[in-house]
C-alpha cells in the first residue's frame, strides 16, 4: 500500500485540480492520498469524488512560527466541517491575505510597485502564495527562476520572508486535534535546525499535542530518514510520508515518489 500524506492541489499553489490531482496520484500507483493544502480547505470543496483513484484522506498544511522561524503542520484525518477548524482556517486566510500585501509592500520599496495586482492575475484567485511572488518576479525580469525569486527575495530570512502573521504552533495544533485529526510536523529536516534546536521543536510539537513527524517528505537520504526516525521513536511519536507534490513540471517529484517508512516506527494511519 502506498501513502501519499501530502500533496498540493490549485487551491494552494500546486499546478493540477483535486481532481486532476487525484487522477495523477493513481496512475502514479498511489493507493491512499491526502490533499493537503496551505492554509485551505477548499480542495475538498472542488474534488470529484467519483472521480476513482486512491483512497481519500481530509487533510491541511497550516503556517506557523516557531522562534522567529516558519514551520508547517500537517492536519490529517480531519473532519472538515468542524467549526473550530474552519474559523482556525478563516483566520490565517486573512493573514495570508495581509502578508501578501505586506510582502508587496516591501517590494515596493525595491522598486516593484505594481506587484499585488499582477500577483493575484498570477494567482488566479484570492489565495495568494510566496510561489505566485515568485512567478511574478521571473516575468517582471527581476530574477531568472523561482529558485533564485526564494533565494534573493523570498526565502528564510529575506525581504519577503513574513512570518510573523500565523498563529501560535499550539494553536495550529489545537484546531486539528478539535476536528478529531492528527497533527504532523511538516517536514522537519527542511527548517535546517541544529539537532538540538529540531529536538526542542519537536518536543514543544507534542507538548502542544502532536502525534507525528513527517520522517519521509520527497526524495531525501536515508540517513535523514534515520535521524527523523529515531527522533519520533525517542519522543513517542508516530511516522508519516508524503511527495510534498506541486506539479508534474518538477520531474523530480510525483505523488508516492518516496520511500518507505522504516519498520521501526509507528505509521500515523494505524489509529484510522
Ligand atoms: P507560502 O505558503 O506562501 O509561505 O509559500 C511556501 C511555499 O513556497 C512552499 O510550500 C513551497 O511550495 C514554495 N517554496 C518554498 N521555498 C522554495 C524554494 N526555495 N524554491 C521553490 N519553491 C519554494
Ligand atoms: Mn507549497
Ligand atoms: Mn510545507
Ligand atoms: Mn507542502
Amino acid at each position: 500500500m502506498i501513502y501519499d500524506l501530502h500533496t498540493h492541489s490549485s487551491a494552494s499553489d500546486g499546478s493540477l485540480d483535486p481532481t486532476a490531482l487525484l487522477r495523477h496520484a493513481a496512475a502514479c500507483g498511489v493507493d491512499v492520498l491526502a490533499i493537503t493544502d496551505h492554509d485551505t480547505l477548499e480542495a475538498y470543496d472542488q474534488v470529484d469524488f467519483s472521480a476513482g483513484g486512491p483512497r481519500l484522506v481530509s487533510g491541511v498544511e497550516l503556517s506557523t512560527t516557531w522562534r522567529g522561524i516558519g514551520v508547517h503542520v500537517v492536519g490529517l484525518n480531519i473532519d472538515l466541517a468542524n467549526d473550530t477548524l474552519r474559523s482556525g482556517v478563516a483566520r490565517q486566510r486573512v493573514s495570508r491575505a495581509e502578508r501578501a500585501q505586506e510582502i508587496a509592500a516591501r517590494l515596493r520599496k525595491l522598486g516593484l510597485p505594481h506587484s499585488l495586482d499582477a500577483v493575484r492575475e498570477i494567482a488566479a484567485g484570492d489565495y495568494v502564495g510566496r510561489p505566485h511572488f515568485a512567478q511574478y518576479l521571473v516575468a517582471e525580469g527581476a530574477v531568472r527562476n523561482t529558485r533564485d525569486a526564494f533565494r534573493k527575495f523570498l526565502g528564510a530570512g529575506k525581504v519577503g520572508d513574513v512570518k510573523q502573521v500565523w498563529q501560535p504552533l499550539d494553536d495550529i495544533v489545537s484546531w486539528i486535534m478539535a476536528a478529531g485529526g492528527n497533527a504532523v510536523l511538516a517536514h522537519p529536516a527542511r527548517y535546517r535546525l541544529t539537532n538540538s534546536r529540531l529536538r526542542s521543536l519537536a518536543q514543544d510539537f507534542r507538548q502542544a499535542g502532536g502525534d507525528a513527524i513527517e520522517i519521509v517528505c520527497g526524495r531525501q537520504t536515508d540517513s535523514t530518514t534515520r535521524k527523523l526516525a529515531e527522533l519520533a521513536k525517542d519522543l513517542g511519536l508516530a511516522a508519516s510520508c508524503g511527495s510534498d507534490f506541486h506539479s508534474p513540471v518538477n520531474a523530480w517529484s510525483r505523488p508516492g515518489g518516496f520511500s518507505q517508512l522504516p519498520a521501526t516506527v509507528k505509521p500515523v494511519w494505524h489509529g484510522w
